[in-house]
């Protein structure tokens, strides 16, 4: 199964995809993660990323597509994957379509995690993992580079009939079997 998980941050994407990613047994790609492991691990790609990161501003879009094209060309995501904060902005998702033709596969779902304003930046301060970006001022960037950039990609997968829209609030395992459930899963 090849899918695309996305929504606004805090809406849970992290803990959902872990959770899809086990029970479909496929690769859990989070182009977050990749990224915060480049600049963990000190590398050329953590370098010229980490001020963006910090900012809440979004890596250039060539950049992130050469990262994901090299990861979903990797042994484990020839049979599915699932994608995890990309595509973000209307030429990623170009770019994915060209990856995807390039190997001869198409995406079977898109799925997006539906959360209110109010209860994400509640999520993202209070949350434990630490990350660098969840202060108010870089959360707020957040938002708000996902309502200009990252809404009009859902729209381009609703007007392909890929969209699933899921209401992210309630509990993980409530979010869980909704997700399940419009997979086709029951
Ligand atoms: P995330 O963990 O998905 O919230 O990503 C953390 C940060 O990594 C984002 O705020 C961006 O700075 C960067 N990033 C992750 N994925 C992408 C992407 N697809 N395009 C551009 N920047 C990204």
């Amino acid at each position: 199964m090849r899918l695309v998980l996305f929504g606004p941050p805090g809406a849970g994407k992290g803990t959902q995809a872990r959770k899809i990613s086990a029970h479909y047994g496929i690769p859990h790609v989070s182009t977050g993660d990749i990224l915060r492991a480049a600049v963990a691990a000190g590398t050329e790609l953590g370098r010229q990323v980490e001020a963006t990161i910090a900012r809440g501003e979004l890596v250039p879009d060539e950049l992130i597509g050469r990262v994901v094209a090299e990861r979903l060309g990797e042994e484990d995501a020839k049979a599915g994957f699932l994608l995890d904060g990309f595509p973000r902005t209307l030429r990623q998702v170009e770019i994915l379509d060209g990856i995807l033709a390039d190997q001869g596969v198409a995406l079977d779902r898109v799925i997006l995690l539906v959360v209110p304003d109010t209860v994400l930046v509640d999520r993202l301060l209070h949350r434990d993992e630490g990350r660098p970006d969840d202060t108010p001022e870089t959360i707020r960037e957040r938002l708000r580079v996902y309502r200009e950039q990252t809404e009009p990609v859902a729209k381009v997968y609703r007007e392909r009939g890929l969209l699933a829209e899921i209401d992210g609030v309630g509990t993980i395992e409530e979010v869980f079997s909704r997700i399940t459930a419009a997979l086709g899963d029951r």
